[in-house]
């Protein structure tokens, strides 16, 4: 029962905005700071009445209508006009109630607390925020003098005045809080789907559109750390280039699509097959790069070997054709002396070779 009581301020209280225009975190955030001040008016007033200021006290519950139509504005896509008389409240109220009742009443804080908010509202222009943080100072300057100089009828010292300055204090840190926790979930939000967004995108940008292997950017990259890794540890690796025999016939033959069927299908040969043993990675058109991780050039050539001869056997139906085809690769290891691109070099002169003693096979 107390639970769906809760439930139901709360989907009042988080009410999105309708109109596009308007910042939804802007509206909720003052939704609280209108109930909020509402209380500390309230308060505001009782105090003010303590202390014989019944006329100030009368006006007080005037601002908390004030508050409340700004409150009420936020419901209805008017979150700038919400904002507008909620800052002019606070001022009225502040400039009136530090004059009247003096500096030691501490309700002058209430000028700043805008300049907080004016910072949250992400369609406001930079310019125009430090603009307001500027008047809004100088107002501030400009009542701590005014008040000095005027006279006031309220005492500070007094016990009543410990209580009254321990509530302000309890008020502001309370605006403050609430003002601080909505600027930090909504950058945490907006940090957490930015971090989200860059993630794909640094998927989208390593992996190859059609065959949903990683790109050469991205082997180069991995080639890299396989290179670190073998200057540091001392792990071997070898290379493998692969290149899909007469290629072009498909093509020509079955057309575009079934060639793009054909490497699609091949990718996910290699994906299986390199699983816990290295990485496969589109190099070109029709080319692949593949690296075999902790294992001399005798062990990637057995695994190659045994690839070559699924792929040979395999038949790759696209609409009503069975088309077979075979592939030619180049193995060499990783050489540190000579480095990862003269080893891709050695690699690509032994699949020519391969291609030039009749393709479909493995040249170590
Ligand atoms: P070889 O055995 O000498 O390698 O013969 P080949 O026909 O495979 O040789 P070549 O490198 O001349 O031809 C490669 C062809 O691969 C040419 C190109 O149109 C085709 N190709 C490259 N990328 C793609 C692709 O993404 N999709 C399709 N369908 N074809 C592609
Ligand atoms: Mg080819
Ligand atoms: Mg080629």
């Amino acid at each position: 029962m107390l639970k769906e009581y809760f439930r139901k301020i709360k989907s009042f209280l988080l009410k999105d905005v309708n109109d596009e225009q308007e910042t939804k975190e802007l509206a909720i955030l003052l939704r609280f700071l209108c109930i909020l001040y509402i209380l500390y008016y309230f308060i505001s007033s009782i105090f003010l009445a303590f202390i014989n200021h019944f006329s100030l006290s009368v006006i007080v519950l005037l601002f908390i209508g004030l508050i409340f139509i700004a409150f009420v504005n936020t419901y209805t896509d008017l979150t700038k006009k919400a904002m507008r008389i909620f800052h002019v409240t606070l001022y009225l109220s502040t400039i009136l109630l530090t004059l009247i009742s003096g500096w030691a009443t501490n309700f002058q804080w209430n000028m700043l607390i805008p300049i907080m908010i004016i910072f949250f509202d992400i369609n406001a222009s930079m310019r125009n925020k430090m603009r307001f943080a500027q008047i809004n100072i100088i107002s501030f300057i400009a009542l701590a003098v005014l008040s000095h100089l005027t006279d006031h009828a309220y005492t500070p010292g007094t016990l009543f005045s410990f209580f009254f300055q321990t509530f302000q204090t309890i008020s502001y840190s309370c605006f403050i809080l609430v003002i601080s926790y909505f600027f930090c979930t909504k950058f945490n939000q907006a940090e957490n789907k930015l971090r989200k967004i860059n993630d794909k995108l640094r998927i989208m940008a390593s992996l190859d559109t059609l065959t949903q292997l990683p790109n050469r950017r991205n082997m180069n990259e991995h080639l890299q750390t396989l290179v670190y890794d073998f200057n540091h540890s001392g792990k071997p690796f070898c290379i493998a280039i692969a290149d899909v025999d007469f290629f072009k016939h498909i093509n020509d033959n079955y057309g575009h699509d079934a060639g793009d069927y054909i490497l699609t299908s091949l990718a996910d040969m290699f994906k299986a097959t390199m699983r816990g043993r290295g990485c496969a990675a589109r190099w070109g058109g029709e080319e692949f790069l593949f690296t075999f991780e902790g294992m001399s050039g005798k062990q990637a050539y057995i695994i190659l070997e045994s690839l070559r001869m699924q792929i040979e056997k395999k038949k790759f139906l696209f609409k009503d054709h069975s088309i077979q085809i075979t592939m030619t690769f180049g193995l060499e290891e990783y050489s540190q002396i000579i480095g990862a691109e003269a080893t891709i070099a050695k690699a690509d002169t032994k699949l020519y070779q391969g291609k030039s003693s009749g393709r479909n096979q493995v040249v170590f």
